[in-house]
């Protein structure tokens, strides 16, 4: 490809709201251009990437006896009511009317179109299993799209769907997938992680995820390799304290604390530290609210929460109003004890001796509280995040924290939407079995974002060989003024094209300091550099985008490299 044809064009600066490196760097490179709030065009060179990444996971997909097919991305309503999500699915799915006034949606995901396809189409056990695959636009109203093509609201995903005639076959299923994912992110050259996950939204019980490792991940993943354990802090766990409780050692006191809104109010008062203090969260219940106790320094866990008895979901705090109402005190003022409210109390909690709390009236607090004392024995439970030194489920080890962009989710649905949606299939005997269905994804264009997470410095993008739009640029010094340089990079492009690389042949007539910003801008693995001065001897300049220096080498010995 020839630049000066390319139409392509780079950016100096990346725009301020840009927040993360990724975002910045393919608007600046010119990989992508924003129409609307979490909307993205994929300009010729973004596109090269996106295909490549669809390219790999197609053949392994395939590879894995997965069979591809195209679904609609609009949706009738009624397949949503059949499995119950059109009224629970929320504002994420972006609704509409056809001209006759029925409702449709834009697909989000396609576990309803998917079943509807396997009740019509499968009839017997024979022709199980079987795995569906498509890679297809989707559209989530995201409540904040941001990061570019990392949260967009438009995005493309693959998504597979595999039915099977019974659990086991779903495991088998599964696992062949697990394998496919970890071959795609291996092949795509990607540094990832397998993390146990939370089932959300699509429902069904095992779950795992793949994140690609990077700071800026939106989500935390608590790990330990000893103990071979590794799961999003959504759903990691924590376990009750193992050890005995200390005795209680000071009295009950309500003191006045004038002004103390926050923990850190509370601890700078008294010169405590934040462990030694507890929170008290009230949130919506199904049945009036709740209050959820966790110690101060410790992070509430939505996700763990709203799965509680009698706590509605999703989880919602409750507003002021409601906390007076409930409590006849105030945000800032609450504590467990003599709170008439259903409790819920984290397990750290349980283990806390002469703990200080809010004394449910306006800017009192209780120190010296003990359990067993001043309010009841608590059955504690899990309510908080972990954190790093947490130790393991499997008690081998301790916990540390790393971030990551999840790229992959693989489930195990079972039959929740075969079940709702009636898909059967004649089994052995002749009766009628619901299939066990699993559904896998992977996002195409957020891989695109957190590959350049994973790899970039500060003069732009480093591909990894496989999603490299160019295999290689070739940057002529002064070629229009130099036949000699202008026959050499020619005959180069030429030869280097025919030879099956996809080479990006910088031909426009600007400055070398130009070409070298946007050639390291864009990411290109190998740079060739055409001059007078090495032509005279024999020689090309080459450097690997991941090397600090460029070396001179004979034309015959760059051609060997790059072949
Ligand atoms: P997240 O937790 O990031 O919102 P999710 O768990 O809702 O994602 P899934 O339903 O598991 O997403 O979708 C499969 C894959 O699609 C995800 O692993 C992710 O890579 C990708 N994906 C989901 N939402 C978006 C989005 N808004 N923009 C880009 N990619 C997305
Ligand atoms: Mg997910």
């Amino acid at each position: 490809m020839r630049f000066s044809e390319f139409g392509l064009t780079t950016l100096k600066e990346g725009p301020a709201d840009a927040e993360i490196v990724s975002h910045k760097l393919m608007l600046r490179a010119g990989l992508i251009r924003r129409l609307a709030s979490g909307l993205f065009t994929w300009m010729p060179l973004g596109l090269r990437v996106l295909r490549k990444v669809e390219a790999v996971v197609r053949e392994e997909m395939d590879r894995a006896g997965a069979l591809e097919l195209l679904m609609p991305a609009v949706q009738p309503s009624e397949l949503w009511q059949e499995s119950g999500r059109w009224d629970q699915y929320g504002p994420l799915l972006l609704r509409m009317q056809d001209r006759h006034q029925r409702d449709f949606c834009f697909g989000p995901t396609h576990e309803e179109v998917i079943t509807d396809i396997a009740r019509r189409e499968l009839r017997s056990y024979k022709q199980l299993p079987v795995n569906f695959y498509q890679i297809q636009t989707k559209f989530r109203d995201e409540i904040r799209p941001r990061f570019g093509v990392m949260r967009s609201r438009e995005f493309i995903m693959k998504d597979a769907y595999s039915f099977d005639i019974d659990q086991a076959g779903l495991e088998e299923s599964y696992q062949r997938m697990h394998a496919a994912y970890s071959a795609i992110f291996e092949r795509l050259g990607l540094r990832f992680r397998i993390v146990d996950a939370d089932s959300g939204e699509i429902g069904g019980s095992r779950s795992q995820e793949f994140h690609v490792l990077a700071d800026s991940g939106e989500d935390a993943i608590a790990y330990c390799d000893a103990d071979n354990y590794a799961s999003n802090v959504e759903t990691a766990a924590t376990m009750p304290v193992d050890e005995p409780r200390p005795a209680p050692a000071r009295d009950l006191e309500k003191i006045a604390t004038p002004g103390v809104r926050t923990i850190d109010d509370l601890c700078r008062m008294l010169d405590i530290s934040a462990s030694q203090t507890v929170k008290t969260l009230i949130v919506e219940g199904t049945d009036g609210p709740v209050a959820l106790i966790l110690r101060g320094d410790h992070e509430l866990n939505a996700v763990k929460a709203q799965k509680l008895d009698g706590v509605a979901e999703p989880l919602t705090m409750a507003d002021e109003k409601t906390i007076r109402e409930a409590t006849g005190s105030a945000p800032g003022s609450l504590g467990p004890v003599g709170l008439e409210l259903p409790l819920y109390v984290d397990h750290a909690v349980g283990n806390l001796a002469d703990f200080s709390c809010g004394a449910n009236e306006v800017e009192f607090h209780y120190t010296g509280v003990n359990f067993g004392r001043d309010l009841a024995e608590p059955e504690t439970v899990d309510l908080r995040n972990v954190i790093a030194g947490d130790p393991t489920p499997g008690g081998k080890g301790t916990l540390s924290i790393a971030r990551g962009i999840e790229v992959g989710h693989i489930f195990q649905l079972g039959d929740k939407y075969s079940q709702a949606m009636s898909a059967t299939v004649q089994d052995t005997d002749g009766k009628n079995r619901v299939m066990s269905m699993g559904c896998y994804g992977i996002g195409i264009t957020r891989i695109v974002g957190a590959a350049i997470e994973q790899n970039h410095d500060e003069n732009g993008i480093i591909w990894p060989d496989p999603l490299a739009p160019f295999d290689v640029v070739l940057v002529p010094i002064n070629m229009h003024r130099s036949a000699e340089v202008r026959d050499a990079a020619e005959a180069l492009y030429a030869e280097l094209s025919g030879q099956g690389l996809e080479v990006l042949f910088d031909d426009r007539d600007a400055r070398p300091g130009v070409k070298f910003a946007d050639a390291e801008l864009l990411g290109i693995p190998h740079r060739l550099v055409i001059s007078d001065r090495n032509l005279a001897a024999g020689e090309l300049e080459y450097r690997h985008r991941r090397e600090p220096e460029s070396r001179n080498m004979k034309r015959e010995e760059a051609l060997k490299l790059l072949r």
